[in-house]
């Protein structure tokens, strides 16, 4: 089973990641947890440029492929391993994010997006993708570390980004779950054990 969490930064993910692992762990199953862009040596590398590299210009479409790049080398080295060797995986973001925050609210083709991404991904796409639903605002106000390249975007930018996810999710039908984030820690993770309730 192939898990992925998205949302805004602040939604909550790395907090659910980490409850998820430890519910589904309690039910006897093997979990691997990976975050995208990262969890290999290209995609940490790509993900210090995305994040922190200021200093190095980045028009959309590079943004967008150095993301794709990263996916690409996760799908390879880890999330295709992973699932071979029968863990469930649970992956930090994944094309969704890329294609909501590149494409809904950073101006690329959507379909386009989609469609560089299965190149990216070989066809390989999520069970489920649980999305964690809260207004920029309020997910800003959660984060008290300094703000990366990306969060520094401004409010604008990730109202289009929740907007994006909320079209993306509706169009596509029912491997999402979306998931009110504004719910306290431990009620949005009922709402998604129940996914996995037998
Ligand atoms: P993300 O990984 O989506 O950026 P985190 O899980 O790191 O979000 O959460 C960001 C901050 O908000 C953390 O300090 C976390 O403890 C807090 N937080 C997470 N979920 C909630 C929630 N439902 N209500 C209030 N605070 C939360
Ligand atoms: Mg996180």
């Amino acid at each position: 089973m192939f898990i992925t969490l998205d949302g805004i930064d602040g939604a909550g993910k790395s907090t659910q990641i980490e409850m998820l692992r430890q519910y589904l762990e309690s039910q006897g199953q093997t979990v691997a947890c990976f975050r995208d862009p990262g969890s290999t040596k290209l995609g940490d590398a790509i993900r210090e440029i995305l994040l922190h590299r200021e200093d190095i210009p980045l028009a959309n479409t590079s943004e967008m492929l150095l993301y794709m790049a990263a996916r690409a080398q996760l799908v390879a080295d880890q999330i295709r391993p992973a699932l071979e060797s029968g863990a469930t995986v649970i992956c930090d973001r994944f094309l969704l994010a890329n294609v909501v925050y590149q494409g809904s609210a950073g101006g690329l083709d959507v379909e386009e997006l989609w469609s560089v991404g299965r190149c990216a991904t070989g066809g390989l796409e999520p069970d489920i993708t649980i999305v964690l639903d809260v207004d920029p605002e309020v997910a800003a106000q959660r984060i008290q570390r300094a703000h990366d390249r990306l969060e520094k975007r401004g409010i604008e930018y990730f109202r289009k980004v929740r907007q994006g996810f909320l079209e993306q999710v509706s169009r596509a039908g029912k491997r999402y779950l979306v998931v009110d984030a504004s719910l306290p820690i431990e009620g949005i993770h009922n709402a998604i054990r129940e996914l996995f309730a037998n």
